[in-house]
């Protein structure tokens, strides 16, 4: 049988190399950080990771996993509620708790797994899920795992997303479900319009903040601190693979009754191993800084404001954020994949994106800003961007 299925495999992967969207994967050879080293040697500047908080290489965080693994051991080697819950699972629930000012938290093993796990335990046929049409793939997974109505609204369209609440209005429950800040444009959803809808309209309120904690709000906490939300949202999800030190795990956190149901219910939960103590231990360490000081959080935004500043200046086209991705915009996919190569060439790495990943005819180039990057580092990427977009006729 094989014979045959390998061939429609090759016949497919050449067909995704034909279209240009075959994904090559760099061999970094330190660690992730604002400066790495590849396997050849050769130095680059890093504006492609989701290390917002530069927390991937952090002392603290590398002492405390290393402290946990010598007192609690490597790993559970069993799922939460058999025989994988230490107390330091609870702690972090805590932590994570704390910082959104929600009820209670559970942990999974990736974002991925919170939002594959959210929908089908909670809502059934009766009821509406009512999503943004720019929402992560694991939001867009969990929601047909689930039986409840879908409706798709345009991006962060209130109008839009009105519509679709009175559409929706004849089943049982709803729920409004946006990612907290789109990973293409970096726009941030409109947190407070959305809560008004949703109490207008009589819907629940879900955000995925995965892009947006750590980096959002005036101390970093994230949509719900941004828009002044609490106690509107009652669900959010979140990575702490990205601002929250990079390493691995996910959460859902908000009211007491919704998180009790998951521990019951929620498959990627049940079914699959506990976070190891190390990262645990970590965890418990991340949110201890965070809440000792937000100068991580006020390093970013400066870098954010200098880069996009400089670049405007330089006469770049930018997407207005107040997140902390940066939208270069080319318009044109193949000019976004010889700039980025350019770039690369240049020790900087950043991400063309482009149809079908970004609509038509909006190729760009993505900058993530991370509080790693100093002021040289940030100089060299806009020298860099202001060398290639004159040599590609982007900017004069
Ligand atoms: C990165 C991301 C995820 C996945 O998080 P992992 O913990 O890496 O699985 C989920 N949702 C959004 C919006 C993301 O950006």
């Amino acid at each position: 049988m094989y014979g045959k299925f390998q061939n429609h495999l090759q016949d497919e992967l050449k067909a995704i190399k034909e279209a240009g969207l075959y994904k090559n994967e760099r061999n970094i050879a330190s660690a992730q950080s604002a400066e790495i080293t590849l396997q050849d040697g050769s130095k680059a500047l890093n504006f492609c990771a989701n290390n917002y908080l530069g927390l991937a290489d952090n002392p603290r965080l590398i002492e405390a996993a290393k402290k946990t693994m010598d007192q609690r051991g490597y790993g559970m080697s069993s799922v939460r509620f058999i025989c994988g819950t230490q107390d330091l699972h609870k702690q972090l629930e805590k932590a994570v708790s704390d910082y959104f000012h929600t009820e209670d938290t559970i942990l999974y093993a990736a974002c991925f797994d919170a939002n594959g796990g959210v929908f089908e335990p909670l809502f059934t046929a009766e009821d509406a899920i009512i999503s943004d049409s720019l929402n992560h793939a694991s939001i867009i997974d969990g929601v047909r795992l689930c039986k409840a109505q879908r409706f798709r609204y345009a991006n962060a369209d209130m109008a839009d997303l009105e519509e679709k609440l009175k559409e929706a209005q004849s089943c049982r429950f709803r729920i409004i479900v946006t990612d907290g800040v789109f990973s293409m444009d970096g726009n941030v959803a409109p947190m407070d319009k959305i809560c008004d809808l949703a109490e207008k309209y009589d819907a629940m309120v879900m955000v995925d903040e995965s892009h947006s904690a750590g980096v959002v709000g005036p101390t970093g906490h994230g949509v719900a601190e941004q828009f002044n939300c609490y106690g509107r949202i009652d669900i959010f999800t979140g990575t702490l693979g990205k601002a929250f030190g990079g390493a691995v795990g996910g959460f859902t956190t908000g009211r007491r009754e919704i998180i009790e149901m998951l521990r019951q219910r929620s498959r990627p939960y049940l079914f699959s191993n506990s976070l190891p103590p190390m990262i645990v231990g970590a965890g418990i360490e991340l949110f201890r800084m965070l809440g000792e000081s937000d100068e991580l959080h006020a390093r970013l935004m400066d870098n954010v404001v200098y880069f996009r500043e400089k670049m405007m200046a330089a006469g770049f086209d930018i997407k207005p954020t107040q997140s902390a991705i940066c939208a270069v915009m080319l318009y044109d996919a193949p000019l976004s994949q010889k700039f980025a190569a350019k770039m690369a060439e240049e020790g900087i790495f950043v991400t063309g994106f482009y149809y079908p990943v970004v609509p038509k005819g909006q190729a760009r180039i993505r900058v993530q800003l991370s509080a790693a990057h100093r002021r040289e580092h940030l100089d060299k990427a806009i020298a860099a961007f202001i060398k290639v977009g004159k040599e590609l006729g982007v900017i004069r």
